[in-house]
């Protein structure tokens, strides 16, 4: 990450360049700002330019050896730490295990936000800094650095630090080891200890504005400019929400369209594509499959307050309306806690490993049966 590649805040920049070439940075420094608003790719950018070899007026140099360990995020001096969730094997468990996982999310998108990096974890734990990370940092800091300049220590959503883990921090604020820079990258300043905000040099990373997003949206991610402006309008300044947004909608219109497909062939009985699209289901994996169940009951329950709360009052986007326009006559005249049972049992079945294909075959089954009933039942 060069400065070049992070979006907007450029007088927050030109002020830490200037920092660095004054001599005045500080050892201890919390960048501040809107989950995915930019704070952790200014972090990284920073120490960049501070690591680099041959530093130019505006950015790091890119060519030298440790531009090159920085394009990988593999700079031995550049130490992360992050929330994660604590597993009780082994028994002192860090981010360690999770370092190389966390490097290749960072390259990926500087801008995640805590929710995507949870999902990549664990699903839907929340995550945490323990105490036991704590002496980890403190333990990476402490050792001479690789390279003869400075070490970091970059510390993502430091506000997830708890009250142990806070306090085993206060002496290295407080007293750093030479050559040291902690940076704590934090969305949430007010949760942190007074005693910590008190030792860190606040940078503030103010929102970016709408048009920086959109035009971000349209550079990086391809989006025509209109949809573009309009997702920006909806990011609260933060290019990591829009950016989640966007996946956000995309997975959802995938999940449409396989859920309007398996409905389809379902109610008309039709084996072949059922079998094909159970490829595809298992295909998903274990979270994928559990996040389609989860929309298809959402989108039945959806279609039933559709039907009966009012067409403008529910949820659905276009595509979605458009089909619970067909569809929910026939789940507004059954019983919807038949299906609602058949997809919570495959829910269920998932989570003791089921074999996907199987177990689409047998919902699939329940739905045909489902679908003839009211077929049956409209025909009467
Ligand atoms: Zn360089």
């Amino acid at each position: 990450m060069k400065f070049a590649s992070v979006i907007g805040l450029e007088q927050t920049k030109k002020e830490l360049i200037h920092t660095v070439k004054n001599g005045h940075v500080s050892h201890a420094l919390m960048f501040s700002g809107a989950e995915g608003g930019g704070n952790l790719a200014l972090a990284t950018a920073f120490a960049g330019y501070i690591l680099c070899e041959n530093p130019g007026e505006t950015d790091r140099c890119g060519d030298c050896a440790a531009c090159r360990q920085l394009d990988k995020l593999s700079h031995p001096d550049l130490h992360f730490s992050f929330p994660f969730v604590k597993s009780t094997s082994p028994k002192i468990d860090t981010t360690e295990r999770h370092q190389r996982d966390f490097a290749a999310a960072l390259a990926a998108n500087p801008y995640m936000t805590l929710t995507e990096w949870e999902q990549k974890l664990s699903g839907t734990k929340k995550s945490i800094i323990t105490a036991e990370e704590a002496n980890a940092i403190v333990k990476a800091l402490s050792l001479k650095a690789f390279s003869r300049g400075h070490k970091f220590m970059i510390i993502w959503r430091a506000e997830k630090l708890n009250n142990s883990a806070a306090n085993k921090l206060l002496k290295t604020l407080e007293e750093p080891t030479d050559k040291t820079i902690i940076i704590l990258v934090c969305s949430a300043p007010e949760a942190l200890l007074p005693t910590i905000l008190s030792r860190v040099q606040e940078v503030r990373c103010g929102r970016l504005s709408e048009g920086e997003i959109a035009r971000a949206l349209a550079e990086r991610d391809g989006l025509p400019w209109e949809e573009a402006e309009a997702l920006a309008a909806r990011s609260e300044g933060s290019y990591g929400r829009a950016a989640a947004l966007l996946r956000e909608a995309a997975e959802r219109s995938e999940r449409l369209d396989m859920f309007v497909r398996w409905m389809r062939h379902c109610f008309k009985v039709n084996l072949t594509e059922i079998f094909k699209l159970g490829d595809a289901f298992a295909k998903l994996g274990k979270d994928g499959q559990q996040h389609f169940i989860d929309y298809a009951l959402d989108y039945i329950r959806g279609s039933v307050m559709h039907e009966f709360a009012g067409r403008d009052k529910t949820l659905f986007d276009k595509s979605e309306a458009a089909f619970a326009a067909k569809f929910a006559p026939y789940i507004t005249s059954g019983d919807i806690s038949e299906l609602h049972d058949v997809l919570s049992e495959g829910h269920y079945l998932i989570e003791r490993n089921a074999n996907a294909s199987l177990l689409f075959t047998r919902m699939s089954i329940s739905l045909i049966r489902y679908f003839a009933a009211r077929k049956a039942g409209q025909n009467a």
